[in-house]
């Protein structure tokens, strides 16, 4: 009975894992296109004093940011599949060369998993009849449906993430009053940073309080500096 719950616990945590990943993934995406945005719009507003070039600065960096995120993302994880299929690539032809010291690597790996010597090569053995690649590809590279990498799924939720975050300080861009908006920016992008922060923090069961010290600290540090150097170039066009 223990074993059976010990089984369901790694099961739900395996999945619980994945879905944090997943999570983890997209709040960090959005806190990019909040404070990347929100910095930009904070640089300019405190350039200048009319709304245009603000909303503009705002939509351009939103625009950039999302499109350079999941072009990252998907030139990163594109290499990542790349090296899987080399692997697995390999693993065929080891498997066409050396089809003994293959099955006798299976075994190993299971027997390690906790079955018996016998068991162990049995399984080996079956698998192997069933679908010897597959096996390998699974219990030796360790690359299983769930694991594998998929560049365009990655760079869609990546730069879907960020347009999310950096949405937001357009909006105060676009309605908030003119009079002292870099401050409205600041305090609306510390304020969805600091909620963002303690989901990831939550999600991944680390320590909420130092997650929302830390963003408000680099927050302010990021925002601070780009109000600075708008401040220092202050246009003020149009008077
Ligand atoms: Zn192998």
């Amino acid at each position: 009975m223990a074993k059976k719950t010990e089984s369901l616990d790694n099961y739900l945590e395996s999945h619980y894992i994945h879905r944090s990943n997943w999570l983890r993934a997209a709040v960090l995406g959005a806190n990019d296109g909040i404070l990347s945005t929100a910095s930009l719009a904070i640089g300019v507003a405190a350039a200048s004093n009319m709304r245009g070039p603000i909303i503009l600065a705002t939509l351009a960096g939103l625009v950039a940011g999302a499109l350079s995120m999941a072009a990252g993302e998907y030139v990163s994880v594109s290499s990542q599949t790349d090296v899987e299929k080399a692997d697995i690539e390999r693993e065929k032809q080891e498997l066409k060369d050396m089809p003994e010291i293959e099955l006798e690597r299976l075994a190993e790996i299971y027997e390690k998993r906790g079955l018996q010597k016998q068991t162990a090569l049995i399984v080996a053995k079956e698998l192997s009849k069933h679908d010897a690649l597959g096996a390998h590809v699974r219990d030796e590279l360790g690359i299983n449906e769930i694991s594998r990498a998929k560049p365009i799924q990655a760079a869609f939720a990546s730069g879907a993430a960020f347009t999310v975050g950096g949405i937001l300080p357009l909006f105060v861009a676009l309605f908030l009053p003119l009079k002292n908006i870099e401050f409205s920016l600041y305090g609306f992008a510390l304020f969805f940073l600091i909620v963002l922060g303690a989901v990831a923090a939550k999600t991944g069961g680390s320590s909420v309080k130092k997650a929302i010290i830390r963003i408000t600290f680099w927050g302010t540090v990021a925002m601070g500096l780009t109000a600075l150097v708008g401040y220092l170039f202050d246009v003020n066009v149009g008077q």
